[in-house]
């Protein structure tokens, strides 16, 4: 699943729960169980297992694209709303939700760390055996974060 929707999922929770430690524990779980819903990013990547130079330049550009996304929702929440204010539960809820992909990324680069953690995350992510196309995933991700982003108190 997309950053911005483990990243948006990650600052609800911190701000829910005013506690930065279980805001980072809850946040990581969830993670996991957002990626478990099928999401239509499992051929995003795939096309390009030959060819890893084209295929770390396709993932830099999707997570780019990404971050900016989250970056521009989540500058706008702060702004827009007096009551969603950052916090340190907000900072833990938005590591624990990005740290397993970012972990996954480090054994993507370097193929040795994380070996288990990596296998671990695409376990869960591909539980499901069903495949939305890559169209419905990104529409199913912008209405789950959108349903997230009007959660904030
Ligand atoms: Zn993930």
């Amino acid at each position: 699943m997309l950053l911005t929707v483990h990243a948006t999922a990650g600052a609800l929770i911190g701000q829910q729960i005013n506690n930065p430690v279980l805001a980072f524990a809850l946040a990581f779980v969830s993670h996991f169980i957002l990626d478990m819903i099928p999401h239509g990013d499992q051929d995003w990547i795939d096309d390009y297992k030959g060819d890893q130079k084209a295929k770390v330049k396709k993932i830099i550009s999707i997570v780019a694209i990404d971050v900016v996304i989250l970056l521009a929702l989540l500058v706008s929440r702060f702004y827009y709303t007096d009551s969603f204010a950052p916090s340190l539960s907000i900072a833990s809820g938005i590591l624990g939700g990005l740290l397993p992909d970012f972990l996954v990324g480090c054994h993507e680069l370097s193929d040795r760390l994380f070996k288990n953690f990596y296998r671990f995350h695409f376990i869960v992510h591909d539980l499901i055996k069903v495949k939305p196309s890559a169209v419905q995933g990104i529409v199913f991700q912008a209405i789950v974060t959108g349903i997230l982003l009007l959660s904030f108190r």
